[in-house]
């Protein structure tokens, strides 16, 4: 891509001590240990640096794909001409503004938030601290488990727009969080950091629930093998896991994937999994448990598709407003005129 490899070389120039990796392999960046090389991948030391990165992409007309623990996306193995920004690098945590709060950058792990919260004496992200991902993902992803979700602990959340160039602050109630999802997926943006809203508790009690729920999760789930979590979101009237089961589908194994033995919601690596092996054994997951309940399962995981590339088509709208308004001021001026 003609704008992305122009980003590049200004980033170079401009951006020296920037850690910025050409033809760099997603494999060591994703949980499931597959995937192929992207064109670039920066992780930028702190929110300044990241936005200086998408400065130059957006002047280059190049939308980077932000990510987080990469605990939730496949990249092909043909590798992908985009550019991967990773909040890595935003790690500040901290206690919030106002009473019982906490602030987290997005880089932050969803462990090291729920552990500074509890040490804190400050109760709710509990169902958090089991998650491998990040605040920014989890925002994202609206992340949840054992009856919690990000919907219910978030305050307000920092996302740096990337159209507009600007950081922005949206209230909880404004961030469109549905079960696994939530409005920013429709917005080209960044997120920066979150605050959290939390109740006062014992932190010894904390701890306890915390303790119990992982324990719960490493006796139910594969977490000894590579993995994106929950291949599929929760359908209406049932459970992922208990309809693949009930297809017989637990074990059922395409190259190097597998219906985990252990949870049957979950696709696991065995060593030597592909992303093309992933998508056919969900495909095949999809299908065979349609027909047998006549329920369709939609993916959890981003499955990055095959030549994907990320444009900013930032001047081709603004021309196109710009446009829509020279008509319509010429159209009053003739309407105007034919009423002399
Ligand atoms: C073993 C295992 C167990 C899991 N258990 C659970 C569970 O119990 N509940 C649950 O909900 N999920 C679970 N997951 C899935 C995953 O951890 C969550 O979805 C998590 O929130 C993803 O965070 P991440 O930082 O890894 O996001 P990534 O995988 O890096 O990205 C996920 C999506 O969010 C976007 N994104 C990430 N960061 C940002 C940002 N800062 N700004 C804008 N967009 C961003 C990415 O572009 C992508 O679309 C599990 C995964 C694994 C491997």
């Amino acid at each position: 891509m003609e704008g992305l490899e122009k980003a590049i070389r200004k980033m170079t120039e401009e951006m020296p001590s920037l850690d910025m990796r050409e033809h760099e392999s997603m494999r060591e960046h994703c949980s499931f240990k597959v995937g192929g090389e992207v064109r670039a991948y920066i992780e930028p030391k702190d929110i300044w640096e990241m936005s200086k990165v998408f400065f130059y992409l957006h002047m280059c007309d190049v939308m980077p794909l932000v990510i987080g623990k990469g605990t939730n996306i496949i990249i092909p193995e043909e590798g992908l001409d985009i550019c991967v920004v990773c909040t890595a690098g935003l790690s500040k945590l901290r206690m919030g503004e106002t009473e019982n709060t906490v602030y987290a950058e997005a880089g932050v792990s969803l462990a090291r938030l729920a552990q500074f919260a509890q040490q804190n004496g400050l109760a709710g992200l509990e169902f958090a601290s089991g998650i491998p991902g990040s605040v920014g993902g989890a925002v994202m992803m609206n992340a949840g488990a054992y009856g919690g979700e990000m919907k219910d602990v978030i305050d307000s959340v920092v996302m740096y727009y990337l159209t507009e160039q600007a950081l922005c602050e949206v209230k909880g109630e404004d961030c469109g969080f549905d079960y696994r999802k939530s409005g920013f997926a429709r917005v080209p943006c960044a997120i920066t950091g979150a605050v959290f809203k939390l109740t006062p508790d014992d932190p010894e009690a904390i701890a306890a629930r915390m303790r119990e729920l992982n324990d719960k999760r490493r006796k139910s789930q594969p977490l000894d093998l590579p993995s994106a979590g929950s291949a599929f979101k929760r359908p209406v009237g049932g459970y992922a896991a208990a309809l693949i089961d009930e297809a017989g589908l637990k074990g059922y194994t395409v190259g190097g994937a597998q219906v985990s033995e252990k949870h049957a919601g979950f696709v696991v690596n065995r060593g030597d999994a592909s992303y093309d092996d992933i998508v056919e054994l969900m495909d095949h997951v999809r299908r065979t448990v349609y027909e047998k309940s006549g329920i369709t399962l939609e993916p959890e995981i981003k499955i990055y598709p095959k030549g994907m590339i990320l444009y900013d088509d930032w001047k081709v709208r603004r021309q196109g407003i710009m446009d829509e308004m020279l008509d319509s001021a010429k159209a009053k001026m003739e309407q105007a005129d034919s009423q002399k």
